[in-house]
């Protein structure tokens, strides 16, 4: 049911049930009124016809009266004249003078016996249907002389000349309860009902009828009747109003109820054309009232929709900016740690991330560990962080290369996090992919003003992460090519590219902290023999043990180098001529103790020689230096080999002394 109708029925019944209600009333005090006034009419007309007939029994008297006069002392055709007159100007339909002794001695008209008579003063009819006064006559010495008669024809038209006094209904005049003129039809049942009611209103057979008695002067019961109002015309004009005025309420409710919801359905299509997306949508405001109000509402919303709309726009292109930004640093850039903060900032600002973090394949390719965290430590996560291939969140999706997207947790479908990995919230980890392999692993944690990360992020940081391992490998790979140009193929020593930079580098650096540094040149004794004796090939395999041993007796911070065919050089930062000595005899005692080769292999006995110099105690840049310990490491050649020499500071002996062992 539509609004529309739900207040049209509303205003409907609100006006139609008071008029219903007005209606029954009326249909039911109507006919009790109208009752009560036709009881009065009748009555009245009764009365009326009643009086009437009382005047018509006067008049006879006065006739009587007037023809007994004209009688008295001598009557003759004087009397005569005067009685046919008195008939002919209507004063009585009849009148009859008669002697003492009974005869009569005028006549005019038709008048009654004066047997027959009954003077109508009495109040009782007599045996004629006539209406008629009595007057004696006597003399003038007061002797009876005769009797004067005045009558009326009591008929029906009599009664028709009665019922013209009250101008409607019908009217009977009965005598002896018999009907003895009528001005028309009249039921029998009335005059029953009425002769038996007596001076009642009565109701019957669709005829409203009073009986007014006789009484002195009016000599016959008068019954006057009038058709009983039923109004059947009212009723139908009762019922007609009633339903007009229901067809009109109805129309007024309509077109109330249509200027009250237009305007929602105004604002009804406006929300849907907003729905549809057209934002320059605004309703006409007609009034002030709650409707209007709401419209005004309305053109707020859609206001404030376009403002928020522009401004995503406006967001959306500086995340492009930024995205733009991010590839000329990814392009221009070959610092991994740099680059893949850059990554991981500009992932979180696009997804609205809290945290996040990249995790890099080992060199094993068995475990992630930490490279870029933003916010990672305040959840838990160590600096350190390493996650094993195919364990939590990170190791799953570095073992599968797929992306994941859900909630951190324990619970049935969450994300299981690995021991040090966060373990709630919501998440997505991507995996970064270099020439075909997964190389790391990117996490967002926490989106700051949603539920959760959905699939647009997801989308968003997959496209993301594919354009930023592109990047990444290149890193890796010009990572992996610098590492190339700079150590040397057969050891994985350092080469004298390298060597040249590193020395003139620390030089610089111990020089300017005022640090001792100290340089030892290796030289491996009678090497050509090893070749000599068992093959250039076993020659090498040598060389990569001496490598691996020299690199084993020295700290991190020191760079050993490859210097040439068979001669090692290495830095020692920190150090002076003691700690180069030291070093020295350290690897002296590497190399000798045990032989050179692999199982199964014929195994070779190799020593080294050892030349140390010291800066800037025997020189102040690395000629000098280089220069000096090569001339060290001449001084233990010539002084039997196996064993080191440091340089003096005149450079020109060697008095190298082996500390105290
Ligand atoms: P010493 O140094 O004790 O005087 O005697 P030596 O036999 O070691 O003499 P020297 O240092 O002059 O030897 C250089 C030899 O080292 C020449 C060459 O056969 C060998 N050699 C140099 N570079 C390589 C290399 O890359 N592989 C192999 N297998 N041998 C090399
Ligand atoms: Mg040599
Ligand atoms: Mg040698």
């Amino acid at each position: 049911m539509t609004l529309r109708t739900r207040l049209t029925a509303a205003f409907v019944l609100v006006v139609l049930v008071p008029l219903l209600v007005g209606g029954l009333v009326v249909l039911r005090a109507l006919p009790a009124s109208t009752a009560a006034r036709q009881a009065e009419t009748v009555t009245t007309s009764a009365r009326l016809v009643a009086t009437v007939l009382a005047g018509y029994c006067d008049r006879a008297r006065a006739t009587a009266e007037a023809a007994a006069r004209a009688t008295a002392g001598t009557p003759g055709p004087a009397t005569r004249r005067v009685v046919r007159e008195l008939v002919s100007s209507g004063l009585a339909d009849g009148v009859r003078v008669v002697s003492r002794e009974g005869a009569t001695i005028a006549l005019a008209g038709r008048a009654p016996a004066i047997s027959e008579v009954v003077d109508c003063s009495r109040g009782v009819a007599g045996s004629t249907p006539h209406l008629a006064s009595v007057v004696r006559l006597t003399t003038s010495a007061g002797q009876p002389a005769g009797t004067a008669i005045a009558s009326f024809v009591v008929d029906d038209a009599f009664a028709a000349r009665l019922r013209g006094a009250v101008g409607h209904g019908q009217v009977a005049l009965l005598a002896a309860e018999r009907v003895l003129a009528r001005s028309g039809p009249l039921p029998d049942a009335l005059v029953r009902s009425t002769l038996r009611s007596q001076a009642q209103v009565d109701t019957i057979a669709g005829q409203v009828g009073m009986l007014a008695p006789s009484r002195p002067g009016q000599p016959y019961a008068v019954l006057v009747a009038l058709p009983a109002a039923r109004a059947p015309g009212l009723l139908l004009v009762t019922l007609v109003v009633i339903g007009g005025a229901v067809l009109l309420a109805a129309l007024i409710a309509w077109l109330l109820a249509r200027l009250t919801t237009q305007p929602l359905e105004d604002l009804g299509d406006a929300a849907a054309r907003v729905a549809a997306g057209d934002l320059d949508t605004t309703i006409e405001v007609r009034s002030r009232d709650e409707v209007g109000r709401l419209a005004t509402a309305f053109n707020g919303m859609t206001e404030e929709l376009r403002r928020y709309v522009g401004a995503l726009e406006a967001s959306r292109d500086e995340l492009q900016a930024g995205l733009a930004r991010l590839g000329d640093t990814l392009s221009s850039t070959h610092d991994l740690d740099r680059m893949l903060a850059v990554v991981l900032e500009t992932a979180m600002a696009s997804t609205g991330a809290q945290a996040g973090m990249v995790l890099l394949l080992g060199p094993d390719r068995d475990e992630l560990v930490l490279s870029v965290a933003r916010g990672m430590q305040e959840r838990g996560v160590p600096e350190d962080l390493r996650v094993a291939l195919g364990v939590g969140i990170s190791g799953r999706v570095a073992q599968t290369g797929e992306a994941v997207l859900g909630q951190a947790g324990d619970g049935p479908g969450q994300l299981r996090p690995g021991p040090d990995e966060p373990n709630r919230g919501s998440v997505i980890a991507v995996p970064l992919m270099g020439s075909g392999t997964v190389v790391g692993v990117l996490d967002l944690y926490d989106r700051r003003d949603a539920d959760g990360f959905d699939e647009r992020d997801l989308a968003t940081i997959r496209t993301f992460a594919s354009q930023a391992t592109v990047a990444v490998d290149n890193v890796l790979l010009h990572e992996e090519a610098q590492r190339l140009s700079v150590t040397d193929g057969l050891t994985g020593l350092w080469n004298y590219r390298y060597f040249t930079m590193t020395v003139a580098k620390e030089i610089e650096r111990s020089s300017r902290f005022g640090r001792p540094l100290a340089l030892l040149m290796l030289d491996l004794d009678h090497f050509k023999k090893v070749n000599d004796t068992l093959g250039h090939q076993r020659g090498d395999a040598v060389l990569v043990e001496l490598a691996a041993r020299v690199r084993a007796e020295v700290r991190d911070v020191d760079t050993v180098a490859r210097y040439g065919g068979e001669e090692v050089v290495v830095i020692l930062p920190e150090t002076d001529a003691a700690g180069a000595a030291q070093a020295a005899e350290r690897i002296c005692e590497a190399v000798r103790r045990d032989a050179f080769g692999e199982p199964g292999q014929v195994p070779v006995e190799v020593t080294v020689s050892v030349g140390a110099a010291v800066f800037p105690a025997h020189g102040g840049d690395a000629a000098d230096l280089l220069r000096c310990a090569d001339e060290a490491l001449y001084e233990a050649k010539r002084t039997g080999r196996d064993t080191w020499r440091v340089a003096t500071p005149s450079t020109s002996a060697a008095t190298g002394v082996p500390p105290a062992s």
